[in-house]
């Protein structure tokens, strides 16, 4: 039996860079010491004090089928944050509860995207980014963000863009991964103006939001006229380092988080209840102290990542304004991406990932996750500026050869 068009095609063929990960897991298992900065996950665990109010919620019973669109006071609770957070009238019926960030990005797609509608992505994306549009039966089309603009994309081109591909949706990550810019205020506006004038939803991934380091996170939800027209995914993955619970929400209008309320109620069938209050714990009783404590290990690392790699004339570091990722430009060692982080991996035993992971804006570049402990990564960090030194004085040394 053949399996769906839309499945089959959900990826790329190709190589995407994650072999890189695996490599290194498959070094990892087979007993050798290697540092994993490939992947987005906070090295902490979900803190006690949550665990604490995940098992006092299912000893009290909260095991069975929950509400499917979110436990009413989560829902409330995370409206309240927002309208505290973006300025913007929110209630609960503007909320829905979702098994994570991811769920919520394809929920957003599922209700902005027509059969075969354009789903605008902008280059460099997340890797999952294509995928979800496809597996939301859209066709997923990149829009390249300019480097000179935080990787964000030219307002003009997305009208254009929005017009010849025929799209109903944008995805817009900021601050973003991989490219840990915050996009400021002009740069939101134009993004925003550029949507209504084309008619699209935005869809505002912004997982990242407590990982501001540089300038101010602005949900573009919060500008005049866009909360009819934006769907914003939040997730508990990083505030929270919650990974594994699979918790997160989308903000949107009532009509919109109805609708993907339906969705839910025929794949999800919600999250688990002792999760949401063990959320819902989290966000009332944890507050603000429990995210910026969750956030400073990022906040203190990129520090010292701008201290190793920094100077190091072989590299080029971009400013690391949120986020939990360094992206470094190593065009100057005359590797590519995906050759550099194989050539790291081999020789150093350390795991970043190739930019070309991440679209066509990003190679040349390799991505490099803040999460290992301060000493193993400062440790990791010099060793990359000392690797990225020698490779780009042997390329010299090669190119003095060939002109002798
Ligand atoms: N969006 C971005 C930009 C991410 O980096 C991630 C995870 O790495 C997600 C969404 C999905 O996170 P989750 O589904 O764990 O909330």
């Amino acid at each position: 039996m053949q399996i769906s068009r839309r499945l089959a095609h959900l990826l790329p063929g190709g190589d995407d860079g994650w072999h890189v990960h695996y490599r290194a897991q498959a070094l990892a298992a087979a007993g050798e010491a290697v540092v994993p900065l490939t992947v987005g996950e906070p090295d902490a665990r979900t803190d006690p004090a949550i665990l604490d109010a995940m098992d006092r919620a299912a000893r009290a019973g909260a095991t069975g089928y929950a509400p499917v669109a979110g436990l009413p006071g989560l829902r409330e609770a995370v409206a309240a944050r927002v309208a505290r957070r973006s300025g913007t009238a929110t209630g609960r019926d503007n909320v829905l509860i979702v098994p994570g960030g991811q769920a919520g990005l394809f929920a957003a797609h599922l209700a902005a995207l027509g059969p075969g509608q354009a789903g605008l992505i902008v280059d460099p994306f997340y890797a999952t980014y294509p995928g979800t549009v496809r597996a939301a039966g859209g066709r997923a089309v990149t829009l390249a963000g300019r480097a000179e603009a935080g990787f964000a994309p030219d307002p003009a081109r997305i009208v254009e863009a929005a017009r010849v591909e025929g799209a109903g949706s944008l995805l817009v990550n900021s601050p973003g991964n991989p490219t840990g810019q915050v996009w400021p205020r002009a740069t939101i506006e134009g993004i925003a103006a550029a949507c209504a004038e084309a008619g699209l939803w935005l869809i505002s991934d912004e997982v990242y939001e407590t990982q501001v380091w540089e300038g101010e996170h602005l949900s573009p939800r919060a500008l005049p006229g866009m909360a009819g027209r934006t769907l914003v995914v939040g997730s508990m993955s990083k505030s929270h380092a919650m990974t594994g619970s699979r918790i997160g929400w989308v903000v949107g209008p009532e009509a919109a988080v109805a609708a993907m309320a339906d969705l839910a109620t025929h794949t999800t069938y919600g999250v688990p209840g002792y999760i949401q209050q063990a959320a819902l714990w989290a966000l009332t009783e944890g507050g603000d102290a429990l995210e910026a404590r969750i956030a400073a290990p990022f906040r203190r690392r990129r520090a010292l990542v701008q201290a190793a790699l920094g100077p190091c004339p072989a590299l080029r570091l971009l400013p690391i304004q949120g986020a939990m990722y360094a992206l470094v430009d190593i065009r100057r060692t005359g590797l590519s991406g995906t050759a550099f982080a194989e050539a790291l991996l081999a020789a150093k035993r350390i795991a970043v990932m190739p930019g070309e992971s991440f679209g066509r804006a990003a190679a040349g570049h390799v991505r490099i996750a803040l999460t290992a402990p301060d000493d193993v990564l400062g440790e990791a960090l010099d060793r990359i500026a000392r690797f990225a030194a020698a490779q780009a004085q042997a390329q010299a040394q090669d190119r003095a050869a060939t002109a002798g």
